[in-house]
């Protein structure tokens, strides 16, 4: 690879000086992003703010003619190392690129350049009574180019899906800067293979996402959060089986457990039952009309599964202040340890009580700290375990205690990522849930979208 004075002299005949970084101290942070990548990842050669189509072009191919890597990156806020610089090169900054081009009431479309922030994105949508659903739960800091590549997901998967069921269209730049268009801009599409999906997921390592199209929904007129305290992980999922069989289809359900609860409590006290074992908090939405129904056919079902401190919120500061505690858990729970690894196991819904169970007994058995929450009714749950990472030894525990956690999630059906991805962080575990073949087809075709392997390099498989 070329040295870093050489990519930086090359740079500058490219890209104009103030969107360049090449100071170690100001490299130092596009090093790490919200993982813990340390020992994976160096100080990038350079960063490069690209402001146009033709910046990402230009560099583009520049990197791919002198095997440079090339690491795009939103917010930095991935959990898995994706955006990290395992090999050195030139790190994307999209925060420069971060326009809407089109917003179309009409045709229910938004397009957007990649450093557009999601929460932007929902609040444009909002003001003509429509709805951008995808919602990680740091919505207000990440962008829509990394929800993309992660295929992010959010608490109200459940009803709405992820980032992939409002991929429309994509304006990409492959590794030897060829654009290409992948998709259309109506709400169906059926002509050819769809190469948008391929790289809705695909952490960066096909290519860069320039512009995207999104499709947008009407806004439900109305909201309400009910919440309900389990003295078991069983009984919270039965609740759950029974709004279902009611034929409520909640935005949302996500969970809670007795630790999170704990935590959350003592830092941000808000009330929270935390002598309970679990806490579901399940959001209903549609027209004001329906609510009541919709509310007390929840009710109905929480207490048949024995759910005890049955409440409803209704008003917009009500229902923010039980989203706030529940936002706060990864916060709360980072003030056990000097740091917190969140991760991110999915499985079908019938395992979730085993899965949840098995994770504490794991974190039992290796003497860790850890909270629960997650989706429950996604069968997804992020495990949040709090830890000292210069601790060698405890760190060795928290290593197999991870191992033997997502074997329990592949012996229950399910797999190592609902949302995250797998970055750095999951990548020697890959091998473990897809098979050898599949991986085979997963290489042909990165090499068929970038041959010389210049595209966020070591991620997902080696
Ligand atoms: C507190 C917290 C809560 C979170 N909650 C959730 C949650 O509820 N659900 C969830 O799914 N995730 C969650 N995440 C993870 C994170 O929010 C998502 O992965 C997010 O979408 C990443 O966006 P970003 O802008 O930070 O991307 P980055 O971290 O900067 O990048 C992520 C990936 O996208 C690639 N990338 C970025 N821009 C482009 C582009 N233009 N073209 C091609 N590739 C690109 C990068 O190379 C990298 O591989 C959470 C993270 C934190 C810190």
């Amino acid at each position: 690879m070329l040295l870093k004075n050489r990519i930086e002299k090359d740079l500058k005949n490219i890209i104009s000086r103030e969107n360049l970084l090449f100071d170690k101290s100001e490299l130092y942070c596009y090093s790490e992003d919200s993982s813990n990548s340390r020992g994976c990842t160096k100080i990038p050669d350079a960063v490069v703010f690209v402001k146009t189509i033709e910046d990402v072009r230009r560099v583009i191919k520049y990197a791919n003619e002198h095997r440079v890597p090339v690491i795009s990156r939103g917010a930095g806020t991935n959990m898995v190392g994706a955006c990290t610089c395992p090999r050195g090169g030139i790190v994307l900054n999209f925060s420069k690129m971060n326009r809407i081009l089109d917003f179309n009431p009409i045709n229910m479309t938004m397009a957007v350049e990649p450093g557009v922030v999601v929460g932007e994105i929902k609040k444009i949508a909002e003001s003509q009574g429509l709805y951008y659903p995808p919602d990680p739960s740091n919505y207000k800091v990440s962008t829509i180019g990394g929800s993309i590549a992660q295929s992010s997901g959010g608490a109200s998967a459940f009803k709405y899906g992820t980032t992939k069921d409002y991929i429309l269209n994509l304006t990409v730049v492959l590794a030897d800067g060829t654009i290409m268009k992948l998709g259309a801009n109506t709400i169906k599409d059926a002509v050819g293979y769809h190469l948008n999906q391929l790289i809705v997921g695909s952490e960066g390592t096909l290519a860069i996402v320039v512009e995207a199209e999104l499709k947008l929904i009407p806004k439900p007129e109305s909201r309400r959060t009910i919440i309900g305290y389990f003295d078991s992980i069983e009984n919270a999922v039965s609740g759950v089986n029974n709004i279902i069989r009611n034929r409520i289809c909640p935005s949302t359900i996500d969970f809670m457990d007795k630790n999170s609860m704990l935590t959350v409590e003592q830092y941000y006290p808000c009330g929270i039952c935390y002598e309970k074992e679990a806490m579901l908090l399940i959001d209903i939405d549609g027209f004001e009309s329906s609510m009541e129904q919709q509310q007390s056919l929840v009710i109905e079902s929480l207490k048949k599964a024995n759910a005890s401190n049955i409440q409803a919120a209704k008003s917009a500061e009500e229902i923010e202040k039980v989203w706030t505690a529940r936002r706060s858990s990864f916060a709360a729970t980072a003030k056990l340890a000097p740091d917190v690894l969140s991760d991110d196991l999915i499985v079908p819904r019938s395992n979730i009580a085993k899965m949840v169970c098995g994770c504490k007994e794991i974190c039992k058995k290796y003497n860790l700290k850890v909270c629960l929450v997650g989706h429950l009714g996604d069968g997804n749950i992020h495990p949040q375990i709090a830890l000292n990472l210069d601790n060698e030894e405890e760190f060795k525990r928290y290593y197999m205690a991870k191992a033997e956690i997502y074997d329990l999630a592949i012996s229950l059906q399910g797999t190592i990522s609902g949302e995250h991805g797998v970055g750095v962080e999951k990548l020697s575990y890959v091998g473990n849930i897809v098979n050898n073949s599949t991986l085979e087809y997963m290489r042909r075709i990165k090499s068929i979208f970038d041959p010389n392997n210049i595209l966020n390099p070591g991620k997902i498989f080696n």
